[in-house]
């Protein structure tokens, strides 16, 4: 029997842009967002078309939403209505759906916070990134940490049941001591989750390409040591831990009861349809030889508006240079493999022995023997998982897999 649908639906306006950002968002005018929404909902009620012409299976019912972005906060309360009523008319949206707004500090309007409780919204996750004033400004956040706090007390006082953050450990001018100091502020909010994610300096945001070519601004010349990023990283999961949120995903911390079950459907590969820009989805398949359908959205404003909602213009997955929409078994084995080691429980290889074979997870298991001597990946039983060493340097256990 299918796993119930996850939803994701990009929305990706921003108020401005920050400089480290390598998302699909930009600071769109809001003239556009109707026009955007409108699409967003045609692409909800076509998801049945698209899906049987891929020969892959919808779930009908739906037990997780996430709206990402972007600053989805920035709807408007009719947007919101809009989109719940369409999703609400294409799926059976289950009653205690766990519903997600992802949200920017002081850019939650009044309204759309009320039309966000009455629809249904149960979870909102805030960009903080950082609690410390200059670090926030210097990439671009128009928050100030007592901002953060005053917003989050705001939510609960609304009926906000759960409240996530997230933080980047790396930022310019940020310091061993400034860095423990938000961290010790995201743990005083009493937030059940957080996520923190190292700042990646890549040729997709301003920063990172600033940095790369040793250039000063955007506060490059300010940034940390990736070294020192790494052990505040460290520190950072040891302080969360302690406080009650325990990690179980690389980038992931929630108290007990409280992981995201949306993003935990990426890592388990369970069904989500993705929709909006540059939005991916994976649905299971009864084709032969086919055990997931894969797509993603253009992540071109005009290319995606432009696109009709029968599912052309969308584009398949390219990776190597291959066309991997349609994963066989091989496919499905490696991804169960990447992704289950991105959780802490790690991976059940005598599950993945009767689901896939003996012989691919033997040779997944030779191939993982450097890095376990390494003290990279550990074994307890049937069960292997990466150590805090291996979360640290998950690419090396990734890249052995990939050649064996
Ligand atoms: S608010 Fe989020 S999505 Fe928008 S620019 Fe900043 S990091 Fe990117």
């Amino acid at each position: 029997m299918d796993s119930s649908l996850g939803v994701y639906i990009s929305i990706p306006f921003c108020k401005a842009k920050c400089s480290f950002c390598n998302f699909a968002s930009d600071v769109f005018g809001m003239e556009r967002v109707q026009g955007y929404v409108d699409r967003v909902c045609e692409e909800l009620r076509g998801a049945r078309g698209v899906a049987a012409g891929r020969l892959a299976r919808l779930p009908e019912r739906v037990d997780t939403v996430y709206f990402g972005g972007g600053t989805p906060s920035l709807l408007e309360a009719r947007h919101l209505e809009q989109i719940f009523g369409t999703l609400r008319g294409e799926f059976e949206v289950a009653a205690d759906a766990e519903v997600t707004l992802e949200a920017a500090p002081g850019q939650v309007g009044e309204r759309t916070l009320e039309a966000a409780m009455r629809l249904g919204v149960n979870r909102v996750s805030f960009g903080v990134q950082s609690f410390v004033d200059t670090e926030a400004a210097a990439v671009g956040r128009l928050h100030t940490g007592s901002e953060c706090h005053r917003e989050i007390g705001r939510m609960r006082t609304a009926g906000v049941e759960r409240v996530s953050l997230d933080l980047i450990a790396g930022l310019p001018h940020q310091t061993e001591e400034s860095w423990g100091w938000s961290v010790g502020e995201a743990i005083a909010t009493g937030a059940d989750h957080v996520s923190v994610y190292m700042l990646e300096v890549d040729e997709d945001s301003r920063l990172g390409r600033e940095a790369m070519a040793g250039g000063g601004r955007y506060h490059a010349g300010a940034l940390p040591h990736e070294d020192a990023t790494a052990e505040w990283y460290e520190a950072g999961c040891s302080a969360l831990d302690a406080a009650g949120l325990g990690q179980y995903e690389i980038s992931n911390f929630a108290r007990d009861g409280y992981t995201s079950s949306h993003n935990v459907k990426y890592w388990k590969r369970l069904p989500y349809l993705g929709v909006g820009l540059d939005a991916h989805s994976m649905l299971l398949s009864d084709e032969p030889e086919t055990v997931a359908v894969r797509w993603a959205n253009p992540d071109e404003m005009g290319a995606y508006l432009g696109g009709s909602g029968d599912g052309s213009g969308l584009r398949v997955l390219q990776a190597g240079g291959v066309v991997v929409d349609r994963g066989g078994v091989d496919e499905a084995f490696e991804e169960s493999l990447f992704l289950g080691l991105r959780l802490n429980v790690g991976v059940d290889m005598e599950a993945l022995a009767r689901e896939f074979g003996d012989g691919r997870v033997r040779v997944a298991l030779d191939a993982l023997g450097d890095v376990e001597l390494a003290g990279l990946v550990e074994r307890r039983s049937a069960m292997i998982r990466l150590t805090a060493k291996g979360r640290l340097a998950s690419n090396e256990v990734f890249n052995r897999l990939l050649v064996a």
